[in-house]
């Protein structure tokens, strides 16, 4: 059986992308906690883990990451004109750090839940592309080297729901809230987006 790295956040796309290839594939679940700020997204990743039963869930502490609203308050970066929830460098750092596991695990894929509502440039086709072109390169398994893979990259969050809904994720233990309160907060734009995709497929809230 072939090796995948999967990158689970906790939400809905890394769920469902977890949930499309748990079937065909060994996974090794790579999972970023931000010290202590994404309690509950790293409850719901540790409880998708365990439900897809995957062969290991690494956990990495990247608690020096920050937003760019919280940079841009302390000074430390500029104004540019980006999502509040931009982090500079993310998914390189995160791609690294894959890669890294997925040579030492002699794995086939990365696999991550982008999709066309993550508007950063760090999530383009483009970005892709290139940051594959380096991990080939770069690896000393060569050609053999993991591939970043991005399943729905073209897709946005109805399409993913229906495909959730098909492969049946648990739904009820995924985590789509940017904040980390006792339920979801309903006015950030992760759950604005899931809140719309649930009216779209004409599904109940989990
Ligand atoms: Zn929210």
């Amino acid at each position: 059986m072939q090796k995948a790295i999967v990158l689970i956040s906790g939400g809905l796309d890394s769920a469902t992308a977890l949930w499309s290839i748990k079937e065909t594939h060994e996974i090794y679940g790579l999972s970023f906690k931000y010290g202590t700020t994404n309690k509950n997204e790293m409850r719901a990743a540790r409880r998708l883990a365990k439900a897809a039963d995957v062969k290991e869930h690494i956990v990495i502490e990247v608690g020096f990451l920050k937003e760019l609203g919280e940079l841009q308050s302390e000074g430390k970066l500029e104004k540019i004109n980006l999502s509040d929830c931009y982090i500079p460098g993310r998914n390189t750092i995160f791609f690294g750090i894959a890669a890294y596991f997925a040579e030492i695990k002699g794995a086939e894929l990365i696999v991550t839940g982008h999709n066309s509502e993550d508007n950063f440039p760090d999530s383009s086709r483009e970005y892709f592309d290139a940051i594959n072109k380096a991990l080939s390169i770069g690896s000393g398994r060569g050609k053999r080297g993991a591939k970043v893979t991005t399943p729905f990259l073209e897709m946005d969050k109805t399409q993913i729901l229906r495909i959730a809904h098909r492969l049946k994720v648990p739904l009820r233990m995924t985590w789509s809230c940017h904040k980390d309160g006792s339920s979801p907060c309903g006015i950030c734009t992760g759950c604005i987006a899931m809140r719309r995709a649930l009216r779209e497929t004409g599904a109940e809230t989990p």
